[in-house]
């Protein structure tokens, strides 16, 4: 049985966050049962862009810092690094409150900038991750819970991506992110190229809507903790009212024999006997409405039955980071205007992710307004 645990924590405050990560890691045999006196432990949360804490965009830094303060007490050294979608570490840590949070907790940031090829284990044949997250003795990873518009949810796998190294990731997007089920297939072969020994979902305050960078915060008041990722996001996605066939990586996990995403798979443990009932999340408006489709009529009506991103005009100022970041290179900026490509786009979704201006919509076809995707 894969065990998740999940407790309520109602506020970021040291004492509340301290108490609460006691009781979720305590059915789980506490965090010496992961750490050995010694051991180089790298801490992987969220951080995607330079963004402030309440935004709930990156893992809290007080979650943070409870895990490093955790970890040095068990008698590891506590590094935390990852590879974020836009802007260096140095300023996402900055912004996130994460590094300062860290080094007050005695812990260290650890750049993700030198590169170990990794050899796949199923379709990607070469996975070039982060040197430190590869020779890290122990990883731990600190995902924050949110929607997300190309896979849904982000949490326990996809937070993982973030161990590609920078630029790799574009190439890695343009060859799986043509179709969601690839992906989904690229993240749990991530997951398993190098396995986390825990999972610890930041739960306190998720995200809704547009995720991963531009929903709403949503106050969930939860931690949730796992050894395996694939029945950490399945638990977070029923808390999230998430529907099954609307999540890519659980239904690729469940096709290739992946234990964790039935729920007779799961012995829950924790503050409550079932997960808390919440008011379903508000889902991304850029998802499509593929699923299920047979492969031929997804081609034929790909245009009808996928949204494509647009500029708001007021918004962009044509610094042209989503067309740097765009991996087929389907945006162009003409003539103080920016244009997408509908025949190149692949619908990552990796611009409005990226975009610090919030300047780029969701367009759906008539079809597809009609049948309300
Ligand atoms: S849409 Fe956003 S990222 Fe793209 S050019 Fe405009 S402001 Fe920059
Ligand atoms: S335009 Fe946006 S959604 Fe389309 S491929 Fe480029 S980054 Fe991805």
């Amino acid at each position: 049985m894969e065990k998740v645990v999940f407790v309520q924590c109602a506020s970021y405050t040291p004492d509340q966050v301290a108490d609460a990560l006691e009781r979720l890691l305590t059915p789980l045999g506490g965090m010496a049962n992961y750490v050995r006196p010694g051991q180089k432990v790298l801490l992987k949360p969220n951080m995607l862009a330079a963004r402030l804490p309440e935004e709930a965009v990156t893992t809290h830094p007080a979650l943070v810092a409870c895990v490093v303060r955790a970890v040095v007490a068990a008698g590891g050294e506590a590094l935390v690094g990852d590879s974020p979608g836009i802007g260096s570490m140095a300023r996402v840590g900055e912004k996130s409150g994460i590094r300062e949070a860290v080094e007050a907790a005695g812990g260290r940031m650890a750049a993700f900038d030198e590169i170990c090829v990794v050899e796949g284990i199923g379709t990607f044949r070469r996975l070039d991750l982060a040197r430190t997250y590869c020779e890290a003795d122990v990883v731990i990873n600190l995902p924050k819970l949110k929607t997300h518009e190309m896979m849904t949810l982000t949490c326990g796998v996809k937070n993982l991506y973030g161990a590609v190294v920078g630029a790799a990731k574009a190439g890695l997007h343009l060859t799986a992110g043509r179709s969601k089920e690839l992906f989904a297939g690229l993240l749990l072969e991530i997951a398993q190229a190098r396995p986390v020994a825990l999972t610890i979902v930041d739960g306190i305050t998720a995200m809704e809507g547009n995720g991963p960078n531009s929903g709403t915060p949503r106050s969930l008041g939860l931690l949730l903790a796992g050894e395996n990722p694939i029945a950490v996001d399945t638990v977070a996605a029923r808390i999230a009212g998430i529907p099954p066939e609307l999540l890519p990586v659980e239904r690729e996990a469940r096709r290739r024999g992946l234990p964790g995403t039935e729920f007779d798979q799961i012995q829950l443990c924790g503050d409550l006997l079932l997960p808390p009932v919440v008011q379903p999340f508000r889902l991304p408006e850029g998802l499509d409405v593929q699923f299920g489709l047979p492969g031929f009529l997804k081609v034929l009506l790909r245009n009808q039955l996928t949204p494509l991103p647009e500029a708001i005009e007021k918004n962009c100022v044509l610094c042209g980071i989503c067309r740097d970041a765009c991996p087929p290179q389907a945006i162009t900026l003409q003539k103080n205007a920016l244009k997408v490509n509908s025949g190149r786009c692949i619908r990552c979704w990796c611009c409005r992710e990226l975009c610090p201006h919030h300047a780029l919509k969701v367009k759906k076809s008539l079809l597809l307004r009609m049948i309300g995707g």
